[in-house]
């Protein structure tokens, strides 16, 4: 085992520097060694993690105690006490959440006993949008109550906020102890700032010291062509927030479509039910179908019967994540007249009487069946 360095001269700090001469100096060096700005230098990885490793020491008053008395054979927490125990390089972000107090409440660097931040909350508001929309996307401002970091303290929770004398801002306070078999590295919560590395000296009273407020957030939600009655969007990020540190929750945007009076959705397909006089069921006609976006003219046979089943493709509903579009089925109610004149009732009986046995012909199959015929 190499000898180590010193603590102190690793630091480039004299014996008695305090704890904010200590601090200022391991930011300096932990920036210009940091392997994020060495990239493709072996060592400098090495030296950052011996800079860490002597900064975790000398920042805390009880381990830098023990490392004066008994030097580098005091036993350490392993792997140095961070959670997880994997790769400590969490990245540039790490070092200046732990220095630069705002953020401090992030203990991915530094803390043994603290949990790690918690991420915010999902927010969840509802759109009401009509079969259109739905059909072929629309921009919506929605507007939720949020919780979000109090403007007045930054989510901080107070003024003149300094890091914890205590833990010095680690969050947990490590004991050594003799005992039989040597010295005992014990870790536990501090006590004296709650775990969170950091006391406030002035409480901020626009957020009660809680670093949250809630507030109404306006947002522009775009929703994308296709979207069904029932689904909600993901908007990541657009939650409430998280604790210092950690990331906001995300928003859930509850779409809600509107009954279309002409139009009846059914999957990527859509349905309107159209009605045609007996007269024109028999003579055969052209009729405008109201459409998404107009109307398109359908033909009527001659000899349309009730319950008929037309198909006009391409005109339904957007795919969601498919190209094309659905179809348009109309179907066809015929109109049997409920208030006839004289003259249309005598009209009718000459009709019949000239009717013979073909006049009906091929009329047989039922409702359902030419129903099951468009719908497989
Ligand atoms: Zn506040
Ligand atoms: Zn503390």
């Amino acid at each position: 085992m190499p000898t180590k360095r010193d603590y102190y001269e690793t630091l480039g700090v004299s014996r008695n520097a305090s704890e904010s001469e200590i601090k200022k100096a391991y930011r300096k060096l932990a920036r210009s060694h940091h392997p994020d700005a060495n990239p493709g230098d072996e060592g400098a990885e090495e030296r950052f993690k011996e800079l860490t490793e002597a900064y975790e020491v000398l920042s805390e008053p009880e381990a830098r105690r023990a490392y004066d008395t008994y030097g580098h054979q005091v036993p350490r927490g392993g792997g140095g006490g961070r959670p997880g125990g994997g790769d400590p390089f969490g990245g540039f972000e790490d070092i200046f959440e732990v220095f630069f107090g705002e953020r401090s409440g992030n203990g991915s660097f530094f803390s043994g006993g603290r949990a790690a931040p918690r991420r915010g909350g999902d927010a969840e508001t509802e759109v009401e949008i009509s079969l259109q929309e739905a059909a072929f996307g629309a921009e919506r401002e929605v507007n939720v109550q949020t919780i979000k970091n109090c403007p007045v303290c930054d989510g901080v929770g107070g003024r003149e906020v300094h890091t914890c004398g205590t833990c010095g801002g680690a969050g947990a306070v490590r004991t050594v102890r003799q005992s039989l078999l040597g010295q005992m590295v014990s870790e536990e919560p501090c006590s004296a700032c709650g775990g969170r590395g950091r006391i406030i000296d002035v409480g901020c009273e626009n957020c009660r010291e809680s670093g949250r407020v809630s507030e109404v957030v306006s947002r522009e939600v775009k929703i994308p062509e296709g979207v069904d009655d029932g689904m909600s969007l993901r908007i990541s990020g657009g939650g409430h927030a998280g604790e210092p540190g950690a990331g906001p929750g995300d928003l859930y945007v509850r779409i809600k479509v509107t009954e279309d009076p002409e139009l009846m959705r059914d999957g990527e397909d859509l349905i309107h039910r159209m009605r045609v006089s007996f007269v024109d069921a028999a003579l055969g006609t052209e009729v405008a179908v109201p459409t998404l976006d107009g109307t398109t003219e359908v033909k009527i046979e001659p000899g349309t019967q009730p319950g008929a089943a037309l198909n006009i493709r391409g005109e339904g509903m957007p795919r969601l994540r498919r190209r094309g579009r659905g179809d348009l089925k109309v179907l066809v109610d015929v109109m049997v007249p409920t208030r006839l004149t004289a003259e249309q009732r005598e009209l009718l009986k000459r009709f019949e009487e000239s009717s013979g046995d073909d006049t009906y012909n091929g009329t047989g199959a039922s409702f359902f069946e030419r129903l099951r015929g468009v719908f497989r």
